[in-house]
């Protein structure tokens, strides 16, 4: 870690000895009405798009122009398996295995199909236990199979909450809970990192405390995925889901990921929801064959996928190939440690980070509590051309994107905000 300096020399500097700045040019930034760029803080919400991700969709659809229904097997890259062109280069970004790995459906869809097979309530073993400040839609998804199964949505959920007056999670203090109620609690599923507070969690710990009380472990991890070093296989996860429209930059509402543990790879006999596309593929097309279930995180689909969407996640996935994960998260801890010092310069009676200070706690992004602001500080700050992202009661999420924005970037976002805050 370098020793961080004030001043736009030492931001300059940083850019210039930084051997991924050029990835910047392969991103289309947003810019004002006067034509500059804007200083984009939200790639945890929707990742920038790559300029070679045009060519990447158009070569589908000029296969599907040219080529009809025979694109399926004689396009440039044929459509019967493209989902495979995904599954090594995501394997790597998770740090999982190749069989662990499926793209497939959306996030709180694939999330729902997990449940179906890993959540097994039994009288006695029930509940589901989940973060206090999950992400609402997990929250919504996890009462909504409480329901199917009909138990009651309330007393079916266990939350593990932060400390009075705190926002951190503290590990001890879910020890403590599956101490007193392990042996009723059939699944834990967290966000790996959280969307609110940006805390990454220990999910290989959490794994094992979840399995020594016999409880089933899945993570969603729509903000670590292509944030930080998930190491899921190593995790020993059951399962894990995230999408790609957030850190992985593959377009609006784009596919979502999911991992299943190579343990669980070869069990038939799970119980799951299945369609033609989690049969045998080699027998898929006579149509007529009594089901046989197809091994690994690929069994798990049920369709023929939208092609379109995953040449944009393949488009993504060639640049994050090209950088390497590691490299990508080595600058992303300097990049955010740059933010935070900066920040901290501005006063701890003014700002309040949330976010875990220990940067193997957190991916990059920072969340930030300006004291007494409200509302308008967000508007202030998007007037300034700070794309942020603010969330009640007094929460702006700024995550330097280590692929697209610069030390630059960072500095000219504290000053504005600085000038903002001496109105
Ligand atoms: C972004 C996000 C979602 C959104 O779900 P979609 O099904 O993609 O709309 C859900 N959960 C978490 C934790 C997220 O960060």
């Amino acid at each position: 870690m370098p020793t961080y300096k004030l001043g736009l020399d030492f931001a300059l500097e940083l850019d210039k000895n930084d051997d991924l700045a050029s990835y910047k040019n392969q991103f289309h930034i947003p810019k004002d009405k006067d034509g500059n760029d804007l200083i984009y803080m939200t790639g945890n919400s929707l990742g920038l798009q790559p300029k070679i991700t045009k060519s990447y969709v158009n070569q589908e659809l000029e296969d599907w122009a040219n080529l009809g229904v025979e694109g399926h097997t004689e396009a440039k890259n044929p459509w019967l398996p493209y989902h495979e062109f995904l599954t090594e280069s995501m394997a790597h970004i998770v740090g999982a295995k190749p069989i662990e790995v499926i793209v497939m459906n959306t996030l709180t869809a694939n999330l729902h199909f997990m449940m179906v097979s890993f959540y097994k309530p039994t009288k006695t073993r029930y509940k589901i236990l989940i973060e206090s400040a999950a992400f609402p839609s997990d929250k919504y998804a996890v009462e909504s199979q409480l329901r199917h199964h009909g138990y009651d949505d309330k007393e079916g959920v266990v939350l593990w909450k932060p400390r009075k007056d705190e926002e951190l999670l503290i590990h001890e203090d879910l020890e403590e809970i599956l101490e007193q109620q392990g042996d009723e609690i059939a699944l834990i599923m967290i966000g790996g990192v959280n969307y609110y507070t940006g805390q990454f969690f220990d999910l290989k710990r959490i794994t094992k405390l979840g399995h020594k009380h016999g409880c089933v472990v899945g993570f969603d991890c729509a903000h670590g995925a292509g944030n930080v070093q998930l190491n899921l296989h190593d995790s020993g996860a059951d399962f894990a889901v995230w999408c790609t429209y957030k850190y992985l930059n593959s377009g609006p509402g784009s596919l979502a990921g999911c991992f299943v543990h190579e343990r669980h790879a070869h069990q038939k006999d799970l119980n799951r929801f299945t369609g033609w596309w989690s049969h045998n593929k080699h027998t898929r097309f006579n149509m007529r064959d009594e089901f046989d279930q197809l091994p690994g995180a690929e069994g798990w689909q049920l369709s023929n996928p939208p092609i379109l969407s995953m040449a944009a996640i393949r488009a993504s996935l060639d640049i994050f190939n090209d950088v390497g994960i590691e490299k990508l998260v080595g600058k992303s801890k300097i990049l955010t440690g740059y933010f935070e010092f900066l920040l901290k310069e501005l006063g701890e009676d003014v700002i309040r980070i949330i976010t875990p200070k220990n940067e193997d706690e957190r991916g990059c992004q920072l969340s930030i509590q300006v004291i007494n602001a409200d509302k308008s500080l967000h508007n202030k700050l998007t007037e300034a051309g700070i794309i942020s992202d603010w969330r009640e009661p007094d929460v702006i999420r700024c995550a330097p994107i280590p692929l697209y924005n610069s030390f630059v970037d960072i500095y000219n976002l504290v000053e504005r905000l600085k000038a903002i805050l001496n109105g």
